[in-house]
């Protein structure tokens, strides 16, 4: 059973990535943040507690001679992040440093911050709510920009605001329903029935269009996919068939035959695949690099990897480079084709799709590297939410039955009741520590 840590403790964490770069982050959030980044800040301007701002100045560490040049930012509680007194400085980056500027302030009292301990003193303070805690989450371990687009969206209050305003309605249904029940005895009626059902169906369908919006969320949730790319007849239809186990694409020796694209699935290791096979880079149409720039949108907007087919024995760079020109395309991995007709380059994945040399080894390759994409941003986000969705949209099913059946105005109650449990629940009005635990504990530290 998770204890939630005392949000009263002062923490501190790096909040910038790791290692050496431009500028570290240490954030500290708690009630003697300030005072404990005091005693090794100094600045020719005077600190104003009460105000937010901005220092300039440098930062003195034990065993160090020289002062570190640092920004000390200030914002005081509770319009900050946390809801509380949060300061961060920003300084170099150099990691024996960061750590002993950080072992300086937990000497002085402050504690090193569980993963994820910021975003959940934010929710605490009722800054944030879990759907948007959450998609603080998605933020960081956005792995594309389709899923970091939508991240953002979700803080932006995607879902939050529709939620918020399906609550409202059914809160206020639901009181008039037992100020009725109230007062039942003396057959004064607050709402008829049609008025129920109508306020019922527009519950009904906006949770209707949530599920929807949550589906085409969770199509990110899609497998890994390797597009395979290259010039006509480097061999990557043939690569793809073995690579497939199957004959589906087409093979032929004359250049560009594969026309469209072919899609197949595959599973290595326990790990799904999609192999894309597109048309070749045509040398009759334009030039090469004006095929690669065209290369189908369609084909490699969500292609996780590209494999760039070579034919053993060409000239090194040249495709790759080309590839290059496009801008903004996913990793590229090159693989040496027909190495049975000629030596591969050094360092360079050899394949052959006739000995089948080197075939294994690139679905292993491809296996692994969709492992390290596995980070899906707001799966385990979207499948609580939709768990609470379906709950919800039963109860109100239910709470509609009710009025046409002219049940009892309590069973109404009660059903409607559930389904705005389910409802809170899901934004984090009524949440368990163990949720609480499941939510925050997959956050980095210092976020
Ligand atoms: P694509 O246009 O890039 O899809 O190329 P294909 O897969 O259609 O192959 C073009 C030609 O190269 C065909 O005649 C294939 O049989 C031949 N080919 C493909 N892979 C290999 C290979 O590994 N070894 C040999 N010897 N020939 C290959």
């Amino acid at each position: 059973m998770l204890m939630i840590p005392d949000p009263q403790d002062t923490i501190v964490a790096l909040s910038s990535a790791p290692g050496p770069g431009a500028r570290a982050i240490i954030r500290i959030s708690g009630p003697a943040a300030l005072r404990s980044v005091e005693p090794l800040f100094t600045s020719a301007e005077t600190l104003a507690r009460t105000q937010r701002g901005c220092y300039t100045g440098q930062v003195r560490l034990q065993g160090v001679h020289s002062l570190l040049p640092a920004d000390l930012y200030v914002w005081p509680a509770p319009r900050s992040y946390t809801g509380q007194e949060l300061v961060e400085l920003h300084t170099f980056s150099a990691p024996p440093l960061v750590d002993l500027l950080i072992a300086q302030l937990l000497n002085v009292g402050a504690r090193a911050a569980q993963p994820g301990e910021f975003t959940l003193r934010a929710f605490l303070a009722g800054k944030l709510d879990l759907t948007r805690a959450e998609a603080v989450l998605g933020i960081i371990e956005a792995g594309s920009r389709p899923e970091l687009l939508r991240a953002l969206a979700q803080l932006a209050g995607g879902v939050e605001r529709p939620l918020q305003v399906l609550r409202d309605d059914l809160l206020n249904l639901l009181a008039d329903i037992e100020a009725g029940l109230d007062f039942a005895d003396e057959d004064i009626h607050f709402l008829e029935p049609t008025e129920w059902l109508h306020r019922l169906t527009k519950g009904l369908a906006q949770l209707e269009l949530l599920r929807k919006q949550l589906a085409e969320r969770a199509l990110s949730e899609r497998p890994f996919r390797a597009v395979l790319v290259g010039r006509p007849n480097a061999g990557k239809s043939s690569l793809f068939n073995a690579l497939a186990g199957a004959p589906a694409a087409l093979v032929s020796a004359e250049p560009g035959t594969t026309r469209d694209y072919l899609l197949r699935r595959l599973e290595h290791n326990g790990v799904r695949l999609e192999l894309l096979d597109t048309a070749g880079w045509q040398s009759g149409a334009g030039t090469i690099e004006e095929q690669a720039q065209a290369l189908s949108h369609e084909q490699t907007e969500h292609a996780d990897l590209l494999l760039l087919c070579i034919e053993a024995g060409t000239p090194d760079g040249e495709d790759e480079t080309r590839l290059q020109l496009r801008g903004d395309v996913p990793p590229v991995v090159t693989v040496a084709t027909k190495c049975d007709l000629a030596a591969p380059p050094s360092g360079r994945l050899a394949t052959s799709a006739v000995t089948g040399a080197g075939i294994d080894a690139l679905r292993t390759l491809l296996a692994k590297s969709a492992q390290a994409r596995a980070r899906p941003a707001l799966a385990p986000s979207l499948s609580r939410c939709r768990h609470h969705v379906e709950a919800c949209l039963d109860h109100l099913r239910q709470a509609h039955e009710a009025v046409l059946f002219e049940e009892p105005g309590e069973v109404l109650a009660l059903h409607l009741r559930a389904s705005l449990d389910e409802l809170g629940e899901m934004v984090g009005a009524i949440y368990t520590d163990d949720l609480l635990d499941r939510i925050f504990s997959r956050f980095c530290i210092g976020k």
